[in-house]
């Protein structure tokens, strides 16, 4: 029995890990954490039975634990709760599937504590890439992604080690505005921006692929996890998200991994990395694909990822200014008090205004978040 740590259950990452874990019998989840969704939490907690629970609140965390006293369970609540729950003994694997920089300690912490990990907060190594791989390396610790592009990176780069990567293709749907220009995206309301043509995700990150921020925070995820230079990795719009991600080699050839938009595939594929199990659902029908098409991203009308390129060309605490800019202004595009169009404009004046550390420490990083917050607030 494989036992895992799950930071994010009540999540969309989170509940289709759960639903892995359910299907397949061999795979516990001995730590389940969540945010606010209690009565969510109570019922994975009756289902799966871990060893412990952890809320970010302690009143919900105390409103649970009444809930659950008639069970075996330990509940626990805020950073000391995920914590605990990323170093609980016993536990193998931690998948983080919280959303934003409150995934860096406890991935930290998992590190350190041995503990293998299923990386889906994408944050975690777009902000402290440089320490989170460093520490990977000096204790062999896998970092295994998640993310559908990197896991298909990762697949591709399977049976290749000493092999020359000339290039990483990360291919992106366009989100529900591509073809769109600037003038048409001046009244896009939350309700059109979380029309995902072809994922079904959470929230912020569905704004994300609309921005293309999404894949702007997908190409410095892939520059820590592949140890490639940013020249290395482009980005190919594919609209029909059939190839989820594809690795160029110095011969020329090109080795892509594709499949049915299934988060669960990456998700099965970290838990049992190196692998495969069976997994229900559809599969590709290449009789019914009737074309497979690819355009350059429009950086113009997306200015988000051309600022991940600028984010990551500046390096040190610039991304996490970018990411922790985009956390805030999508938080305030969803509260409807920022246009869309305003979003990449924030992360922008956000980028400039920071204050610039070379190699940040993990303190330095959580300092810069909350300059960004504290700079939009004060702001927007
Ligand atoms: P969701 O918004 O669906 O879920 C977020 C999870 O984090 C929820 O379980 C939420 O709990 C929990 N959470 C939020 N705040 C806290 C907190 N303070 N303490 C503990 N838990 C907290 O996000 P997604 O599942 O979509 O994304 C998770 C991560 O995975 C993100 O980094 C995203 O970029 C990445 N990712 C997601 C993909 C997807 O398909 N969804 C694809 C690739 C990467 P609650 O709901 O109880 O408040």
């Amino acid at each position: 029995m494989k036992k895992i740590a799950l930071l994010g259950s009540t999540g969309s990452i989170g509940t289709q890990t759960l639903e892995i874990v359910r299907e397949q019998k061999d795979v516990k989840a001995v730590a389940l954490a969540a945010g606010r969704n209690v009565r969510l939490l109570e019922e994975q907690v009756r289902e799966f039975g871990p060893e412990l629970a952890v809320l970010w609140d302690e009143k919900d965390a105390e409103e649970l634990k009444a809930r659950v006293r008639d069970l075996p369970v330990r509940v626990a609540s805020g950073m000391d709760g995920l914590l605990e729950a990323a170093t609980l003994p016993g536990s193998e694997l931690l998948v983080t599937a919280i959303v934003g920089m409150l995934g860096i300690r406890p991935t930290v912490a998992a590190i350190e504590a041995g503990k293998a990990i299923a990386l889906a907060n994408k944050e975690t190594l777009v902000t402290a890439g440089h320490i989170i791989t460093r520490m990977a390396a000096e204790r062999q610790t896998p970092i295994l992604p998640v993310d559908s592009e990197h896991s298909a990176i990762f697949q591709a780069l399977n049976g290749e080690r000493g092999n020359r990567v000339q290039r990483i293709l990360l291919t992106a749907s366009g989100g529900p505005f591509r073809g769109k220009k600037r003038a048409d995206l001046e009244h896009v309301r939350v309700e059109d921006a979380l029309k995902h043509p072809n994922w079904s995700m959470g929230k912020k990150i569905t704004v994300d692929s609309a921005t293309l921020v999404n894949k702007g925070l997908e190409v410095m995820e892939a520059k820590w996890l592949f140890g490639v230079k940013q020249e290395q990795i482009e980005v190919v719009v594919h609209p029909q998200s059939v190839i989820h991600s594809m690795v160029e080699y110095e011969d020329g050839a090109v080795i892509a991994q594709l499949g049915t938009p299934d988060m669960r595939l990456p998700i099965q594929y970290a838990l049992y990395y190196p692998h495969r199990r069976h997994l229900s659902g559809e599969r590709l029908d290449f009789s019914r694909l009737s074309s497979l098409t690819f355009e350059k991203p429009d950086l113009e009308t997306f200015p988000g990822l051309r600022l991940a390129f600028e984010a990551m060309r500046k390096g040190g605490n610039v991304p996490t200014a970018y990411n922790a800019a985009n956390e805030k202004a999508v938080a305030l595009f969803l509260g409807r008090k920022a246009r869309f169009l305003e979003i990449p404009e924030i992360i922008q004046a956000c980028m400039e205004q920071c204050r610039f550390r070379e190699d940040p420490t993990v303190e330095e990083i959580l300092e810069t978040e909350a300059e960004a917050h504290d700079f939009i607030e004060s702001r927007w």
